[in-house]
């Protein structure tokens, strides 16, 4: 029937039967989406949404672009990776031209997903120096694969991270400046002795390090940027200890920042293997590691590195095409502009409403943290959950993120409008002057 009908409780029950348990799903009453157009999804009622969480489709939902480099390479050819074809090295060209200038980073291995180009790039990292151990931060998530779910230290993610850390993991302390063992501006050189220390400790036990993992803005505790000089710091460290510094940019990469298409830029630093993926293929499959010859080369060892899909010419088609629209479409400047207006927006709502306490990130990568007390920080959780059900209602799609869940995670399609942004400031100011 052409009539719109709610399919959400069928679809909801179906579900349920197949699905594991840990498998997620976000609200007490999902709808069922339909539909997908910039930043909008629409749902089977045929109700609209402001897209506020995908970060996936970074320039939008229903890329015309991207759905005609599909439908011509797909119909073209689409082959597993063992031949040789131009699609490959075009579009490695083309990501290794966003490194920033003088980078040693000049190699690129093609995968499907974050969880694989985290597992890789460990990998890479323990060839590279004939060594195990990784030391990753707490509160950390970087994929479901054995090698990327040991680094992923994240209590939301796994209540007993701590405990069952396999013994190549080595957890160090998050810098978190808001609610972290240090707090404040001038704390990052502080966190990074502290890592110095445990670099030292890890040496004295004959654990030296292979390569120290993080995120370039702690993207899983709610979009915390790092204290200044922390970055920088700890890569002097690490690298003094013969270790590889790895960036995660799966998240906070590919020009989310605005101000930088690279995390790591934020704090002036280069890494020596970056892993990406989510907005390469704005919801097709694609992840990469960015590495120099000589760390990729180590892999040779090993033997032989094969991954049947993993930069095939229907993926390398569309990884151009979303760096063409990218660059078009002017979604870097866009993410500068419109996440500092909604940053803007946030930080003024904080002075009106008492539960909104630090905004974290920046461009379109933000987090609003809720909190019950601003001296305590006791986390608002259950409120950030009410919350995010009644901005649902209000036709907004914003969802929590942190250990705690209680930061409102706003990493939205790059092409997020100012209209729209203000659509939003003004739901969670009706909803926080509302009450939940
Ligand atoms: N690294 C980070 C920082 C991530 O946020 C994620 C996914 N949330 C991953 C890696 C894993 O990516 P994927 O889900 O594509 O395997």
């Amino acid at each position: 029937s052409l009539a719109q009908h709610d399919a959400s409780a069928d679809e909801l029950a179906r579900r349920s039967e197949i699905f594991a348990s840990a498998q997620e799903r976000y609200y007490e009453r999902p709808m069922q989406i339909e539909r997908g157009w910039r930043h909008h999804l629409v749902d089977t009622t045929g109700r609209s949404y402001i897209d506020m969480v995908n970060n996936v489709t970074g320039l939008g939902h229903g890329h015309p672009g991207v759905a005609d480099a599909v439908n011509r390479q797909i119909r073209r050819l689409n082959t597993n990776s063992r031949f040789l074809y131009r699609e490959l090295a075009e579009y490695s060209e083309r990501l290794l031209a966003l490194l920033p200038e003088g980078s040693a980073l000049d190699t690129v291995l093609l995968v499907n997903s974050g969880s694989e180009a985290v597992d890789l790039a460990l990998r890479l990292a323990q060839a590279a120096t004939g060594r195990n151990t990784i030391v990753a931060l707490r509160e950390a998530y970087h994929g479901w694969t054995m090698a990327s779910d040991a680094v992923t230290t994240s209590a939301y993610d796994n209540p007993h991270a701590l405990e069952n850390r396999p013994d190549w993991v080595h957890v160090a302390d998050v810098p978190n400046r808001f609610r972290g063992t240090y707090r404040g501006a001038g704390t990052g050189a502080k966190y990074a002795a502290d890592l110095g220390a445990d670099l030292q400790r890890l040496a004295d036990e004959g654990r030296d390090v292979a390569a120290f993992i993080c995120e370039s803005v702690l993207g899983n505790a709610g979009g915390v940027l790092l204290p200044d000089g922390y970055l920088a710091d700890v890569y002097a460290r690490v690298r003094a200890a013969g270790g590889l510094c790895i960036a995660d940019e799966v998240q906070v990469g590919f020009g989310r920042m605005g101000s930088s298409f690279w995390g790591f830029e934020q704090s002036g630093v280069l890494p020596d293997i970056v892993t990406i993926a989510k907005p390469m293929g704005n919801g097709f499959p694609i992840g990469g590691v960015i590495t120099s010859k000589r760390i990729a080369d180590a892999l040779a060892m090993q033997g032989q590195f094969f991954s049947s899909a993993g930069g095939n010419p229907l993926s390398c088609r569309v990884g151009i095409a979303v760096l063409d629209a990218m660059e078009q479409e002017g979604l870097q400047q866009n993410a500068l502009r419109v996440g500092g207006r909604l940053a803007a927006g946030f930080r003024a709502l904080a002075e009106r409403h008492e539960i909104v306490g630090p905004i974290h990130g920046e461009g379109l990568y933000l987090g609003v943290e809720l909190v019950r007390d601003r001296e305590t920080l006791e986390p608002a959780t259950a409120e950030a959950a009410a919350i995010c059900e009644r901005l649902r209602e209000l036709g907004v799609i914003v969802l929590t993120t942190s250990e705690r869940s209680n930061v409102l995670k706003v990493k939205p399609p790059l092409c997020l409008t100012e209209e729209s942004a203000d659509a939003v400031l003004a739901a969670l100011d009706r909803v926080l002057t509302e009450g939940w």
